[in-house]
């Protein structure tokens, strides 16, 4: 068995441990790599950027086919899947070798982890690395398909198939209606795949505020997508060539038939065989890795960050907490995250979806009072003059002083929109403030003046006991 010593050692190298080691060693410190591979991490080989380069091509179908109100008549459109395909894997790859470069240029272990003691960690079956402190990096895995009755012998596929398929299948049903479903689902409907959603909750994206996965629901119902909501999943069974969906609606017993099954129930931690118990690192397979606000484990030599310690599972959370990780780590220094902010967090459907800051219902369940304003981008002109009228943009405001709290927007760029409201909290920004940014016309981005404006109001009008803020303080 070979021995190798360094100052730290981060296992995973994907977009959280590739963050960490780049810190580490502008900190000079020693610091390797373990990876099993495929090399290049989640983000980049099966998560954001395959699933955002397919869905350019549906967007741009759907597009296309309402180019109509603009007098831009296409005739019927073709979808070449192949290309499509082509596509993508062309652009990952490129991803993915630059991703390499620059993963090599740290010492690279390849092979599996699996910790022996506190402080020796073996790689494969020849090495063993001995280091003073370490970061697991290991990301997440699809949850457990045994989660629902007869899924592994009807047969599925779940996001990296979906991300991998060399056909499309005639019809389809997404199990969960969370995030990598909508987007998926959504593409797979675009592409022409007759497309249904079976979810437990009252709307898309259960953990959203209500307005917004309600709207983004009748948006995919609207478009076609057969959203079946409040619908328990009992099982699933194979009949001919059609996979079945067994399910009960309002003590309503059901069957829902496809082609294929898409399961998007959920992502875990992935600490399988990683040896946590020869470490003295708690772990636990659904919740991962606790860690407290340094990114220590239960071994304060070790830290966890990324999708395994299961905070907020997202590539600018695992980077963040990436690189704080490996300061407290080289640098002996207490940082500690603040997710305020870093929680922030959007979803690339159409229209898309963001939130920054504090939802409607943190709020009111922290009792916390504020004032709203919101405004639909259907009666916002440049909207109009851009036929992407699908959505509102909604502001939270501290009833006391008018900060802004948090911000909602379903609508067209979304993703990018939400990022000058992220500025204005970042700086601890009111409402006040905000409208006094100059903002250019006509745009889309002008459509934040607006809720900005009405909870202005709202708070003189509260100030002068005219109305009472949303929740009571
Ligand atoms: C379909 C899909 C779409 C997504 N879209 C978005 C999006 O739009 N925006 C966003 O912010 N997030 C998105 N995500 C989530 C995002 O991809 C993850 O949150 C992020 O990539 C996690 O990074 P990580 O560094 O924690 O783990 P990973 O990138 O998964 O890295 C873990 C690394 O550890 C290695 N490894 C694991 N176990 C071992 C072991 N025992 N020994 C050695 N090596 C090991 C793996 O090979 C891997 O390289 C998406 C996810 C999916 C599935």
């Amino acid at each position: 068995m070979q021995r190798k010593k360094h100052d730290l050692v981060v296992v995973g190298a994907g977009s959280g441990g590739f963050a960490a080691a780049r810190t580490a060693r502008d900190l000079d410190a020693d610091v390797a790599l373990v990876d099993h591979g495929p090399l290049g991490g989640l983000c980049i080989l099966r998560g954001c950027m395959p699933s955002k380069t397919l869905i350019a091509s549906s967007d741009a179908a759907h597009d296309v086919r309402e180019a109509g109100e603009l007098g831009v008549h296409a005739g019927s459109i073709t979808l070449d899947f192949e290309h499509i395909m082509r596509r993508k894997h062309r652009l990952i790859k490129g991803f993915a070798d630059y991703r390499i470069e620059g993963i090599e240029q740290f010492p690279l272990y390849e092979g599996r982890a699996r910790f022996l003691s506190h402080c020796e960690l073996q790689v494969g079956s020849d090495v063993v690395l001995e280091a003073d402190r370490f970061i697991i990096a290991t990301g997440s895995v699809v949850a457990p398909a045994s989660a629902v009755h007869g899924l592994k012998e009807t047969g599925y596929i779940d996001s990296d198939g979906a991300l991998e398929l060399q056909q499309l299948p005639k019809s389809l049903i997404v199990l969960g209606g969370g995030y990598i479903g909508c987007e998926l689902g959504q593409f797979f409907s675009r592409m022409g795949v007759k497309t249904s959603i079976v979810l437990r909750s009252r709307h898309l994206l259960s953990g959203e505020d209500h307005d917004v996965g309600e709207s983004l629901t009748q948006y995919f119902i609207q478009e076609g997508i057969d959203v079946h909501t409040q619908t328990q999943i009992c099982g699933v069974s194979k009949r001919g060539e059609k996979k079945v969906v067994h399910v009960m609606r309002e003590g309503v017993d059901g069957e829902l038939e496809a082609e294929e099954l898409l399961y998007c129930l959920g992502r875990v931690p992935n600490v399988a065989g990683l040896g946590c118990e020869n470490a003295g690192i708690e772990c636990h397979p659904i919740t991962g890795i606790p860690t407290d606000e340094t990114m220590r484990t239960t071994n304060p030599n070790i830290y966890a960050i990324g999708d395994v310690a299961a905070k907020h599972m997202l590539v600018h959370v695992a980077i963040y907490e990436g690189e704080i990780a490996a300061r407290n780590a080289i640098a002996g220094v207490d940082e500690r995250v603040v997710y305020d902010l870093v929680k922030t967090h959007t979803i690339f459907s159409d229209p898309q979806i963001a939130v920054v800051g504090e939802t409607e219902r943190a709020l009111q369940t922290k009792g916390v009072a504020y004032v709203k304003g919101t405004y639909d981008f259907s009666e916002h002109g440049k909207a109009m003059c851009i036929n992407k009228t699908k959505g509102f943009v909604k502001m939270l405001a501290a009833a006391d002083g008018g900060k802004i709290l948090g911000a909602a927007i379903v609508g067209p760029h979304a993703s990018d929109l939400v990022h000058e409201v992220i500025v204005a909290m970042y700086y601890g920004g009111t409402v006040k403030q905000f409208i006094a940014i100059p903002h250019l016309h006509p745009t889309l981005a002008e459509i934040w003046t607006y809720p900005a404006e009405e909870c202005v109001q709202k708070l003189a009008m509260a100030g002068a006991g005219e109305i009472e803020p949303e929740v009571a303080m």
